[in-house]
C-alpha cells in the first residue's frame, strides 16, 4: 500500500522523541516536509511556517500538529482548508469549543481529524478497561506526581493561559480514565494550587461523582521529586485493579498481568492510517471537557512562587 506523505509540524520534544522515529519506524506514512521555527529535522524539505509548506507542497496528505494547544486551533484550521488529513497531539486544543469547531470543519473538508490521546495506547490499558467493564466498581482514586523540571525543561507555554500547567500530565490519567471506566464520570468539586508567580496550576485536587454511584478522586502534582507516580486505583466487588506506571503495568489483586509491550505511538500512528484510509474521525473531547470542568469549579489557592 502506498505511504501516505506527511508533514511534522512544531519540532520540539514529542516531534523528537516520538513522532519522528515511530514514523520512521513503520510502513504508513512517510516525512516529506517539517515546518517548525527554530528546528530543522534531515533529509525532508523544512520550512519555517505551515503557510510556507502548504503553499511549495501540494503532495502532503497529511499533517501532525506537534506545537503547544495554544497555536494548535489555527494550524489545524489552515491544513484542514487545505484538504489536509489532521493529527492532534494532546490536549487536542486550547478550548472544548475550538476542537468542535476544527471537527466539523474536518466533516464538511472530507478529510480525517484525529485527537490523539496517546496513553490511551499504553500497553495495560485495554485490559484494565476488559476487566472493569462487567464489574461493579466501588471508588477510583488517581494519583499522577511527577517532577515538571525533569520532564519539561525550560518549557515556558506550559506556565501560560492555555498551557494548562499540572493538567498538561493530569490529562493523560483523564484520557485512561474516560477510556477504562464503563460510564461515564462527572466533576463535582476542585481544588487548585497557583504558584504566585504563574498562570497555570501546579497541583490538583479533583472530585468526581459517578453514573454508577462510586467516587473518583485524582490528585495530580508537578512538585514530586524521587520516584515519578502515575497511578490509578480500582477497587471492584471482585477485587482491586491497580494501573501504574503511566497504563503500562497493570496488577489485579495479588496477580501481575502480564502485557505485550506496544509503544503507544506506534499504536497512534496505526490508528491515524486506519482513520485516513476509511475516511473517518476519531475526536473524543471527553478529557479536556473534565479539564475545563476543573476550570469552572476549582477552588483557587496561592502557593509559593515556582523558578524552573
Ligand atoms: P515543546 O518541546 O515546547 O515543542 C513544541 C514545539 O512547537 C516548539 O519546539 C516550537 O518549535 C513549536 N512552537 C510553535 N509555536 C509555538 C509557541 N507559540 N510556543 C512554543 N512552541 C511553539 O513541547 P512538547 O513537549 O513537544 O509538547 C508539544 C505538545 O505535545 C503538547 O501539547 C504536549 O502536551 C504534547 N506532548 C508532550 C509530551 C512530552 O513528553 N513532552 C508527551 C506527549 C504529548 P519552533 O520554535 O521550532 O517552532
Amino acid at each position: 500500500m502506498q505511504r501516505i506523505s506527511l508533514a511534522i509540524i512544531g519540532l520540539g520534544k514529542i516531534a523528537t522523541d516520538q513522532h519522528v522515529p515511530c514514523v520512521r519506524r513503520g510502513a504508513d506514512f512517510e516525512i516529506v516536509a517539517t515546518a517548525s521555527r527554530n528546528a530543522r529535522l534531515d533529509g525532508v524539505e523544512n520550512f519555517t511556517t505551515l503557510e510556507e509548506l502548504l503553499a511549495a507542497r501540494p503532495d502532503v496528505q497529511a499533517v501532525a500538529l506537534c506545537v503547544p494547544p495554544r497555536p494548535r486551533y489555527a494550524l489545524a484550521k489552515s491544513a484542514l482548508l487545505a484538504g489536509k488529513h489532521v493529527l492532534l497531539e494532546k490536549p487536542p486544543g486550547a478550548t472544548v469549543s475550538e476542537v468542535q469547531s476544527l471537527a466539523a470543519l474536518a466533516v464538511a473538508r472530507d478529510v480525517s481529524l484525529f485527537a490523539t490521546w496517546h496513553s490511551r495506547y499504553a500497553a495495560a490499558v485495554e485490559e484494565a478497561r476488559r476487566f472493569l467493564e462487567p464489574r461493579a466498581i466501588r471508588s477510583v482514586r488517581i494519583e499522577w506526581k511527577e517532577d515538571v523540571r525533569h520532564w519539561h525543561p525550560g518549557q515556558q507555554w506550559i506556565w501560560e493561559p492555555g498551557g494548562l500547567g499540572v493538567f498538561d500530565p493530569g490529562i493523560n490519567a483523564l484520557s485512561i480514565l474516560t477510556e477504562i471506566l464503563p460510564s461515564p464520570v462527572f466533576l463535582t468539586a476542585a481544588g487548585l494550587e497557583f504558584p504566585a508567580n504563574r498562570a497555570t496550576p501546579i497541583a490538583a485536587l479533583l472530585t468526581f461523582a459517578s453514573e454508577a454511584g462510586f467516587p473518583v478522586e485524582a490528585v495530580f502534582d508537578w512538585r514530586q521529586t524521587g520516584p515519578q507516580t502515575w497511578d490509578i486505583v480500582a477497587e471492584t466487588d471482585d477485587g482491586v485493579l491497580r494501573l501504574s506506571n503511566g497504563g503500562t503495568k497493570l496488577v489485579i489483586g495479588e496477580r501481575n498481568i502480564e502485557i505485550a509491550e506496544k509503544p503507544e505511538y506506534e499504536a497512534l500512528y496505526d490508528r491515524f492510517a486506519a482513520l485516513i484510509r476509511g475516511g473517518r474521525q476519531d475526536v473524543d473531547l471527553a478529557p479536556l471537557q473534565h479539564v475545563a470542568d476543573a476550570f469552572l469549579l476549582g477552588e483557587r489557592q496561592v502557593v509559593e512562587p515556582f523558578e524552573d
